[in-house]
């Protein structure tokens, strides 16, 4: 077992984008399992099992030692998994601690805003892990892909111009760096779905009455601009996979391996903040004692 965890571990780490000027996405194969057959699913069910474990101890001293934030940011094409991934790695953990954000479509009150803005609102607080289903990247891909969206923005015109992307890889770095030094730790999924793959759980989506209501008919025209959406992607982690808030980019056809990875990643990255339970004073010994005391010797 201890053989799997580790490769699991190795794996997280080769998927992590460290040196983002050479990145390109074709390299990455989403049809990849790291070496693994689908004999080797059990024990790769187990590794995420034994991460989940381990995730709820480590929330614990999180919590406890209230400093760092945990922010897990989740991009990827429709029905590349990213909602069933994010389900299955936090389960278990102490929903108290935890809080999944999704960002959709804009809305008018967002709207009123800058782009970051509605992401700001959700971070979270020390102690606690915040989850992005989609977030202000959002900004750099679909609105990217769409130039009609940009154009609804209610951003000035002079800031509608060309170098437009460029300035929000900058602002977004300036950003995360900022968080990063405020004791936000950052980590970034891209999901990496195959086309074919993407069809097919497509396609399960209308076979499977009780799966039908996931289907949206707009997830195929997005499909058509595939390649565009594959370039944006690839440029936006170019631009901003850096040490304080790096990129995964996760092959993400077969689940349970794409979950083991994604689990193992988050798991050793809140490892090696090395957490404590905070020590006791004195004091607080003292103040141990003396409840210790009082209960004991409490008249019934
Ligand atoms: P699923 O994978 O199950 O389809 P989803 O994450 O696609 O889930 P939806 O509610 O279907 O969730 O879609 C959200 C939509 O909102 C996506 O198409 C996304 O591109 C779009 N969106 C998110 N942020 C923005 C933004 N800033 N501007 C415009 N569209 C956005
Ligand atoms: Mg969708």
């Amino acid at each position: 077992m201890k053989i799997y965890r580790d490769l699991f571990k190795k794996l997280a780490h080769q998927y992590r984008v460290s040196d983002p000027d050479s990145f390109n996405l074709k390299d990455v194969d989403p049809k990849d399992t790291g070496g693994l057959e689908g004999g080797d699913k059990d024990e790769a069910k187990k590794v995420l099992e034994d991460a989940k474990h381990e995730l709820r101890d480590l929330q614990n001293v999180l919590y406890a030692d209230d400093k760092w934030s945990i922010l897990l940011i989740f991009q990827a094409m429709d029905a590349a998994g990213k909602d069933s991934t994010i389900e299955h790695v936090m389960t278990g953990i102490n929903p108290q601690g935890c809080q999944v954000s999704s960002f959709g479509v804009p809305g008018p009150e967002e709207m009123e805003h800058d782009f970051m803005w509605r992401c700001i609102n959700k971070l979270p607080q020390r102690g606690r892990i915040g989850i992005f289903n989609r977030s202000y990247y959002e900004e750099t891909l679909v609105v990217r892909v769409h130039p009609q969206i940009l154009e609804g923005q209610k951003l000035p015109d002079q800031f509608k111009r060309e170098e437009i992307w460029q300035e929000r890889f900058e602002d977004i770095r300036n950003f995360e760096k900022y968080l990063a030094r405020n004791g936000t730790l950052i980590l970034k999924f891209f999901l990496h779905v195959s086309k074919e793959e993407q069809k097919k759980r497509l396609l399960r989506r209308l076979d499977r009455p009780e799966k039908n209501w996931k289907f949206n008919v707009n997830d195929v025209h997005e499909r058509q601009l595939w390649y565009n959406y594959q370039m944006c992607y690839e440029e936006m982690i170019k631009e901003t996979s850096t040490e304080y808030a790096p990129w995964f980019v996760i092959p993400a056809d077969h689940k349970w391996f794409t979950r083991s990875v994604v689990a193992s990643a988050v798991e050793q990255a809140i490892e090696s903040l090395n957490l404590q339970y905070p020590r006791l004073e004195h004091h607080d010994h003292e103040k141990i004692k003396r409840g210790r005391d009082l209960l004991e010797n409490e008249d019934d």
